[in-house]
């Protein structure tokens, strides 16, 4: 998944100019995009704004890996939260 989220980030978001800039994060279809929305990583705008990284110029190494690291980890999150759901684990210790 981070490999993935990876790849996202270095076709639409690494260069200084993306193309469609702030419309490049399709809402659906993929949680990486999901999670783009979720944490502000789906455009140059965003970055700017939530995570202090500037528009206008390529984002380095160290900048694509961070970004990858915050979607990967709302990822993780919410892939937990969703398996709790399924699955209580309240269901064997019943309180009397
Ligand atoms: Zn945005």
């Amino acid at each position: 998944m981070r490999a993935h989220a990876a790849e996202i980030i270095a076709e639409r978001l690494a260069s200084a100019e993306p193309r469609n800039d702030g419309r490049q994060t399709p809402y659906r279809n993929h949680p990486v995009f999901v999670a783009q929305h979720a944490t502000a990583t789906c455009c140059r705008s965003c970055l700017e704004t939530w995570h202090g990284i500037a528009k206008g110029h390529q984002l380095d190494r160290g900048e694509r890996s961070y970004v990858v690291e915050v979607i990967g980890r709302w990822i993780d999150r919410e892939l937990a939260t969703s398996i709790e759901r399924r699955a209580p684990r309240n269901v064997t210790s019943r309180r009397s």
